[in-house]
C-alpha cells in the first residue's frame, strides 16, 4: 500500500477536479477574491412573508441573509448540485445569520426571542427527496445545518438543536422544473413530522431551514406540517430569497 502525503493528496485532487473559483472559473483557485467581494454585496438581510396553507396562520416570516443573485447562485448550484461541499465553510455564517434572526427575538410574535428559560428552538431542515439523496449521495443541507451551528452566535440567540424531525410522506417530483403553481401541488400535504419525532416538536419553537426561498412552497408546506404536529411557534431561516421578494409589498426592509 502506498502513502500519500497530505500534498500529494492535495495534488491528485487538483487533477481530478480542475482548481476554478466556484462562481467565475477563474483558475488557480476555489473561491476568488473578486467573486468574495461581490457576494459580500449581496448582503441584505431581510424579513419576507410566505403565506401557509393552515387557517390560523396567514403568513410564515423567512429570515434570509441577502439576495439570491450572482455570483451566490453559481455557489449554491456548486456547492449543492456539483459536489463542492468545501463551499459549505462559506455559506454555513450567511445561514448561521439567518437562523441567529428569527431566534432573537426579532420576531413580533410573543413566542419568538430567547427568553431565560426558554427551551431550545428546534432547527428542522426542509428533507431530500429520495431522488435527489439518490443522485447527490446525501443530503447537503443536513451538513450545511450542522456546520452553521458551530459558528459564534451573538448572546441574544436562543438555544438551538438540530431535530431532523421532517419526512416526506409520498413522492414528490424535483421541484426546479416546476412553475409556483405546480410546486404548490406537488407538495400539498406531502411532508409530515416522522413518528419518533412527534413528541419532540408538541409545543415546540420550530425554525424551518432551506438554502434559498424561491417561490416559498416547500416553506409552507414545512411549516403547515410542523404546525399540525403541534409546534407552537414556527419561523423560517435561508441564506438567501430571490431578489423580488425584496420588492415593494414583499417584505419588511431590515430594522
Ligand atoms: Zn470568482
Amino acid at each position: 500500500m502506498v502513502l500519500m502525503s497530505r500534498f500529494d493528496l492535495r495534488a491528485l485532487f487538483d487533477l481530478v477536479v480542475p482548481l476554478e473559483c466556484a462562481a467565475c472559473r477563474h483558475p488557480g483557485t476555489r473561491w476568488c477574491t473578486r467573486c468574495d467581494r461581490a457576494l459580500r454585496r449581496l448582503a441584505r438581510p431581510a424579513r419576507v412573508e410566505v403565506p401557509v396553507g393552515v387557517s390560523t396562520w396567514r403568513t410564515l416570516p423567512v429570515w434570509a441573509w441577502g439576495a439570491y443573485a450572482a455570483p451566490l447562485d453559481s455557489v449554491v448550484t456548486a456547492w449543492k448540485d456539483d459536489g463542492r461541499r468545501d463551499l459549505s465553510r462559506l455559506l454555513a455564517p450567511l445561514l448561521a445569520q439567518s437562523i441567529h434572526r428569527a431566534t432573537d427575538g426579532s420576531g413580533d410574535r410573543p413566542t419568538s426571542g430567547s427568553a431565560p428559560g426558554a427551551r431550545p428552538w428546534l432547527l428542522v431542515p426542509v428533507p431530500s427527496s429520495r431522488a435527489s439523496v439518490r443522485r447527490r449521495g446525501d443530503a447537503p443541507l443536513m451538513g450545511l445545518l450542522a456546520q452553521a451551528l458551530t459558528e459564534p452566535a451573538p448572546a441574544t440567540t436562543g438555544a438551538l438543536r438540530l431535530v431532523p424531525a421532517l419526512t416526506h410522506q409520498r413522492v414528490v417530483v424535483d421541484q426546479s422544473r416546476l412553475g409556483t403553481e405546480r410546486r404548490r401541488e406537488n407538495l400539498s400535504g406531502a411532508m409530515g413530522v416522522g413518528a419518533r419525532w412527534l413528541g419532540c416538536v408538541e409545543g415546540r419553537r420550530c425554525v424551518v431551514v432551506d438554502d434559498v426561498v424561491t417561490t416559498g412552497a416547500t416553506l409552507s408546506e414545512a411549516a403547515r406540517a410542523l404546525l399540525e404536529a403541534g409546534a407552537s411557534d414556527v419561523e423560517a431561516a435561508v441564506i438567501a430569497a430571490t431578489p423580488r421578494r425584496f420588492g415593494p409589498g414583499s417584505g419588511r426592509p431590515p430594522p
